[in-house]
């Protein structure tokens, strides 16, 4: 046998390195620290003083045999996620041709010792929660890749939580080791004060140093994954029941709609007849990363699926029917449930939305905000609130706009998921996506009215009802600056304006901004009211931007009684 590494020996025994080294060191075999490896006949020692220390664990019966675990790798942008999976590719492939292969799909098998791994091949945070978008969980296990030299970055902190939300394990992969300005020990720091302290210091997050672009260190790595698929019993029966996720998926403009699948349960055949989300087909070809075509892919592998009608969407699951003619009906059926189940976001406040999941009391947020100072004050803010019992839950914070990963990310959560954004917008292809997916995006400008907004939330109240009436519109004809901000020297083309009314502000058909009028003077004097036909200067309360040719349209708003 090879020498042992403590930390394998460790999960051997169901323990940590550091619980096991102290132990040791209790029973009087110190200095195994430093050295982290043991040869056989220590680890035989090792073994036994341990196991006459401890209850052997109750051995819990297994269903079906270990099967590969499915691998995705994450990590921020430029530490190492591609050049890691190809070096698992070039040294670990399972089988080599001559003049190397050209992978055809977005998986590929490595091998260790004769054991294999599955590493799903497109990283990124938004490819790995679309692959369990659905409630299907393509991936057992995921490589958080932090680079050595640049420590842990927004996208690192990112995937930790798409990684926990999805409830998985994970190693993190500490890269670049070979650099001069590598530094373990800043890396392993910042781990820590993200929840992910390393063994070596008491926690047990899992960390490997390695070198992608050396190659160094890349079988601990893949030693690291088998272990810990072993410990989460990650295993399969071949001829249970079919469970199979899409991981990637398009249309071929000379084969039709192509799904690649990871199989995690059973087994898929050629002719077999399947429902894939909205599509069904009957398997015409299963293709392997080779470009091999299989009779059967089982447990563990990734394989191209042609037959399909139509294009199914990331993370559908595949279910097996006995018939065609079943899988069809199946197919369609889901078809129109997705055209007419979801409500849109206009359809629902956030009370209501809340109040369907009564069982559940707990509300799950996305905030996002436009630096970390207003991130951590509204966060503050909002733990502050009343909650009547209801557990609240950041899934996730960071800066900037709302982007497709965040909504992504909600989608996944069962019970309510807000996507809050605290002075930034929401990209576009998020709120596409929100729109489909059915996931709640609100963004606030004013610190008070998402605190509102999250109260009633929390306690269930319903929002009231307020109901808008015009009363005048004037024009923004000059603009005088004093100490107190901009005041619009306007005249008044319809209606009246009121001191005490709102404003809309409008420039090219476009509304820029709703609040309340600060200040209104004719000439000099304060005034209440100025009619039709009248100049007048008006503040408007924290909106200075406004320019001559603007529009304000002023309007009331009074509380409508339910
Ligand atoms: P990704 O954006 O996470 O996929 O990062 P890449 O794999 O594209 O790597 C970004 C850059 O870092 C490339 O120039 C790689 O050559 C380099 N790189 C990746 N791994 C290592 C490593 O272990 N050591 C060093 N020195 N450079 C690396």
């Amino acid at each position: 046998m090879a020498r042992k590494r403590i930390y394998s020996i460790a999960r051997e025994l169901d323990t940590t390195s550091k619980e096991l080294i102290d132990r040791l060191a209790e029973l009087g075999m110190p200095g195994l620290k430093a050295a982290n490896t043991v040869d056989e006949e220590e680890y035989t020692l090792v073994r036994n003083l341990y196991e006459e220390q401890v209850q052997p664990l109750e051995e819990e019966e297994e269903k079906g045999v270990p099967r590969p675990p499915v691998v995705s790798v994450l990590g921020h942008i430029d530490h190492g996620k591609t050049t890691l999976l190809d070096a698992i590719r070039k040294s670990r492939l399972v089988s080599k041709e001559v003049g190397g292969i050209t992978q055809r799909i977005g998986a590929y098998q490595a091998d260790l010792h004769g054991e294999k791994i599955t590493f799903i091949d497109t990283p990124g945070h938004k490819a790995f929660t679309g692959m369990r978008a659905r409630g299907a969980q393509a991936t057992d296990i995921a490589i958080l890749v932090v680079a050595a030299d640049d420590g842990v970055m927004p996208q690192t902190v990112e995937a930790i939580d798409h990684i926990r939300a999805a409830n998985i394990p994970l190693i993190v992969a500490i890269n670049k080791i070979d650099k001069t300005n590598a530094d373990l020990n800043k890396v392993m720091q910042a781990l820590a004060q993200h929840g992910l302290t390393p063994e070596d210091w008491g926690g047990d997050a899992i960390t490997v140093p390695i070198s992608a672009l050396k190659e160094e260190n890349i079988d601990d790595l893949l030693e690291m994954i088998l272990l810990v698929a072993e410990m989460e019993g990650v295993r399969a029966e071949p001829e249970g029941r079919l469970e199979a996720i899409v991981i990637e998926s398009h249309l071929s403009a000379t084969r039709g709609p192509v799904a690649t699948a990871v199989i995690k349960n059973g087994s898929l055949r050629q002719r077999d007849c399947i429902v894939v989300g909205p599509a069904y087909g009957r398997v015409k070809a299963l293709i392997d990363e080779n470009g091999d075509r299989l009779p059967v892919a089982g447990p563990g592998k990734a394989v191209e699926i042609l037959g399909l009608d139509a294009v199914p969407p990331l993370g559908s699951k595949i279910e097996a029917k006995a018939k065609l003619k079943v899988a069809k009906n199946c197919a369609q059926g889901r078809r129109t449930a997705d055209r007419t189940s979801r409500p849109s976001r206009e359809e629902m406040s956030v009370a209501e939305l809340f109040r369907q999941q009564e069982e559940q009391q707990k509300l799950t947020l996305v905030l996002k905000a436009e630096s970390t100072g207003a991130l951590e004050a509204v966060r503050g803010e909002i733990q502050l609130l009343p909650t009547d019992d209801v557990e609240l839950e950041f899934l996730h914070t960071g800066i900037g706009a709302i982007s497709e990963s965040d909504v992504l990310l909600a989608s996944t959560v069962s019970n309510k998921c807000l996507v809050i954004g605290f002075g930034v917008k929401a990209d576009p292809k998020a709120m596409k996506l929100a729109e489909r997916e059915g996931v709640v995006i609100l963004t606030y400008a004013v610190i008070y009215e998402l605190l509102e907004e999250i109260e009633r939330a929390l306690t269930g109240t319903a929002a009231p009802e307020y109901q808008e009436t015009k009363i005048g519109e004037a024009e923004v004809r000059e603009l005088f600056k004093i100490p107190a901000g901009v005041v619009a020297g306007c005249y008044v083309t319809e209606g009246k304006v009121l001191r005490n009314a709102r404003v809309h502000v409008i420039r090219q058909d476009e509304e820029l901004f709703s609040g309340e009028i600060a200040s209104l003077r004719r000439f000099n004097d304060d005034v209440r009211t100025v009619l039709n036909g009248r100049e007048c200067g008006i503040r408007i309360k924290g909106f200075d931007d406004v320019r001559a040719g603007d529009r304000l349209i002023i309007y009331t708003l009074e509380e409508v009684k339910r």
